[in-house]
């Protein structure tokens, strides 16, 4: 089985905003270490690297309108069936995206904060771009919601880094 390099660009708000003029001269923003290391225990979890490697992490996104007001993060994708479609075969998807609202960890920092629930969301994003739908059943990765932890993957709690509480 081939084995893909995990592409992650993640990009802050603090990183583009500004003068455009000044745009080109200033440095993407380095990926914050708790969402490499989030997004590669992802990838352990589900055995399988989503989008052939190519997943785009972006941080501080405004919530479409489409979702409700309490969601942390969602996945953007192409498929052969089109946009954002989890029935397509997950192999044909394309352009794919995690994208993290902005109120929750708006920063590094706020991401080794809540450690628990970065990791268990984007083991639940990395899902959905492995063609997973949601899963009705309480405590699994796959439930749109966690009033827990008790769906928590072991490598999120072995991994934690350090300085992150819980
Ligand atoms: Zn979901």
């Amino acid at each position: 089985m081939p084995r893909f390099r995990l592409l992650i660009a993640a990009v802050l708000a603090a990183a583009v905003a500004v003068p455009a003029t000044a745009a080109a001269a200033v440095p993407r923003a380095k990926t914050p270490a708790p969402l490499v290391l989030a997004s590669s225990i992802a990838a352990r979890y589900w055995g399988a690297v989503p989008c052939h490697g190519k997943v785009k992490i972006i941080a501080q996104q405004p919530l479409p309108a489409q979702l409700q007001r309490d969601s942390d993060a969602w996945v953007t994708f192409d498929s052969s069936l089109g946009a954002n479609d989890l029935a397509a075969p997950a192999g044909s998807y394309t352009r794919c995206t995690v994208a993290l609202g902005r109120f929750r960890w708006p920063t590094a920092a706020s991401m080794r904060q809540d450690w628990d629930m970065l990791c268990m969301t984007m083991t639940h994003e990395f899902g959905h771009l492995l063609g997973h739908p949601h899963s009705a059943i309480r405590n699994n990765i796959m439930s749109p919601a966690f009033p827990g932890y008790t769906s928590e993957p072991e490598l999120c709690r072995t991994l934690r880094p350090s300085h992150s509480p819980r």
